[in-house]
């Protein structure tokens, strides 16, 4: 399935290496998810995703 650039409607690949976002969750501890990029072959345009966006919030 091709994922079109909401810039310009250009093919967008998906990254083959994980990212990683950092921070502070609500109950103060440091958090972490892994996240996945999406680089528009047309004019470059990068979107990122957090792979587990809910892990952030959650209270342990
Ligand atoms: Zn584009």
């Amino acid at each position: 399935m091709m994922k079109s650039c909401p810039k310009c409607s250009g093919e967008m690949l998906e990254t083959k290496n994980k990212g990683i976002f950092i921070a502070r969750r609500n109950d103060g501890l440091i958090g972490e998810t892994e996240t996945v990029k999406y680089m528009c072959r047309e004019c470059g345009y990068i979107e990122e995703y957090a792979v587990n966006p809910f892990y952030l919030k959650r209270r342990e």
